[in-house]
């Protein structure tokens, strides 16, 4: 009990360390490597499971299995591929729960925060099994006369994908549900960090009957990725994680092996809070857009701009944020009371800790130091950080460009909005922003001059619905098709053209 909310804290789902498998042509086969690492539940510090770092002969069986398999899945209709994946919705659905559990177990995030996260990829999976429509072709008749040509969709074959820490469960349904409904086979490699909700999702997939290759896993780590770039069999990388290793490592590498990429990187974010906007609601927003995920959010909106040189409405703001803030109750996930769990590892929370330490030597003002984490409930503080926040920051320092990745709000000031435009297009990054005001004209003028993939006006930006892309700008992606929707229908399928002259 903490104050007058009791705690509730949700039972378990992983009960025994067990070392998980790769999943290669419809079997579980444990890797051959000698290399297992621990997981460890960043709340309790217990290790929870251990994962192979694969070697590069499983990640060559796993591409002959998907090689094999995609001679008779292409050939498959594209209704009949579908039924697959409705029968893997209904898995989903039918786990929700547990897949939950386990991805705040292996990641910190709250279970509300991992609810959300599972269905997210659900969406995925439903919105894909529109393929039928969705990777249909178009047509001309008579380009002359008695000839008609037209535009067919094919798979191209098989497809990896080298997925981040941040959302175990999600990130690979950005990619994996249209590649095999357009026809393709798919290998996909989890952060090593977070393994267990990715082998929920293949003991469902295999629980669905996909035949044997046409989905595959491999647990590893930079090795793997490494096998991947080489290997002659994949198509194409689907990646999301940090701009270092998509734009130097995967973007670079996979194209100069000739491969289809999506890099999906790193970001730094901005809010702008407008004199207008409504006071309550946009710090409500705020709460989620910050601090949300534990911070480790690639459109965590961190840098809070405020617009004016109105000192009492500056004041009035901060004051407000930082009474809800200091409310955030920080905690075990599984928690169901908790608002904030840990970041991920003891690695993570000292590089955050090393962010603080640089943004005071920087000239910063902490205006809350959650160095020194309050936490409900009995848990060691390795990877907990209470939320912290700066103010008189300035673009030039380096809290305000590099991706904290953690719960920390850095506060600027902007004399106007177009102050608050070129700020924010001082970042190398350009992946999403938004606008607080109650003026339609203000937020027009955002929209169509910030440079990032995602605006949001009055809200801050979650993963878009899974029926748009996952847009990004900048060093924040690279490749020429985004996750999700129509881009990932496109990513994964090549266009024919056919010319047909009737006789
Ligand atoms: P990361 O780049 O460290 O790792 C991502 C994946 O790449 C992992 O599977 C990892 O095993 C592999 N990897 C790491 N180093 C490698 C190397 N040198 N060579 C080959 N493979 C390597 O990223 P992370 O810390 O797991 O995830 C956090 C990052 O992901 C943040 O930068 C965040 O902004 C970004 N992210 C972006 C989006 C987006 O859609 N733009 C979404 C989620 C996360």
């Amino acid at each position: 009990m903490r104050g007058d909310i009791e705690m509730a804290v949700l039972e378990e789902p992983i009960k025994k360390v067990e070392t998980v498998k790769n999943y290669i042509n419809g079997e579980w086969v444990e890797s051959s490597s000698d290399r297992i690492l621990d997981v460890v539940n960043p709340a309790t510090y217990k290790v929870i499971g251990k994962v192979p770092i694969s070697t590069p002969e499983e990640v060559d069986d796993a591409v002959k299995a998907a090689k094999e398999a995609f001679r008779e899945w292409r050939k498959t209709t594209p209704l009949a591929r579908v039924r697959y994946l409705f029968r893997l919705r209904n898995l989903l659905e039918e786990n929700f729960e547990e897949i939950s559990r386990v991805g705040t177990m292996e990641h910190g995030k709250t279970i509300d925060e991992s609810r959300g996260e599972t269905r997210r990829g659900i969406e995925n999976v439903e919105v894909a099994t529109g393929i039928p429509s969705l990777m249909m072709g178009y047509n001309l008749e008579d380009i002359a006369r008695g000839i008609d040509e037209y535009v067919i969709r094919q798979p191209y074959g098989v497809f990896a994908c080298v997925a981040p820490f941040n959302f175990p469960f999600m990130v690979p349904l950005w990619f994996l549900p249209y590649a095999v409904a357009t026809g393709n086979t798919y290998i996909v490699k989890p952060s090593s960090e977070v393994p267990f909700s990715q082998t929920k999702l293949f003991e469902l997939i295999d629980e669905a009957g996909f035949p044997p290759g046409v989905l595959n896993m491999v647990h590893g780590g930079r090795d793997v990725v490494s096998a991947f770039i080489k290997h002659p069999g994949i198509k194409g990388i689907s990646f999301v994680g940090s701009t270092p290793v998509g734009r130097d490592v995967i973007y670079k590498e996979s194209a100069a092996h000739g491969k289809k990429v999506q890099a999906q990187c790193g970001a730094k974010n901005f809010l702008v809070i407008m004199p207008d906007a409504v006071l309550d609601r946009t710090v409500a927003s705020l709460m989620t857009s910050v601090y949300g995920n534990t911070g480790q959010r690639c459109l965590s909106g961190s840098n809070v701009v405020v617009v004016g040189e109105d000192d009492a409405f500056y004041n009035r703001l901060k004051k407000k944020i930082v009474e809800i803030t200091s409310k955030l109750r920080v905690g075990y996930g599984l928690d169901e009371t908790v608002q904030i769990g840990p970041v991920r590892s003891a690695d993570k929370k000292k590089r955050i800790v090393g962010y603080i330490e640089r943004g005071l030597k920087e000239g910063a003002k902490l205006v809350l130091d959650g160095r020194k984490p309050t936490i409900i409930g009995d848990y060691p503080d390795t990877c907990f950080l209470n939320p912290t926040i700066f103010e008189d920051v300035t673009c030039d320092m380096v809290i305000a460009k590099d991706e904290i990745f953690g719960p920390v709000m850095t506060l600027m000031r902007a004399k106007n909005l177009d102050d608050a435009i070129d700020m924010i297009h001082t970042s190398s990054f350009g992946n999403a922003s938004s606008i607080y005001t109650s003026s339609g004209k203000a937020a027009r003028k955002f929209q169509y001059e910030v440079q990032t993939g995602n605006v949001g006006i009055n809200i801050g930006i979650v993963a878009p619905m899974a029926f748009f892309p996952f847009s990004g700008m900048n060093d924040s992606f690279f490749g020429d098709r985004h996750g999700q929707g129509r881009d990932a229908i496109e990513f994964f399928t090549e266009r024919k053209v056919v010319i047909v002259r009737w006789w």
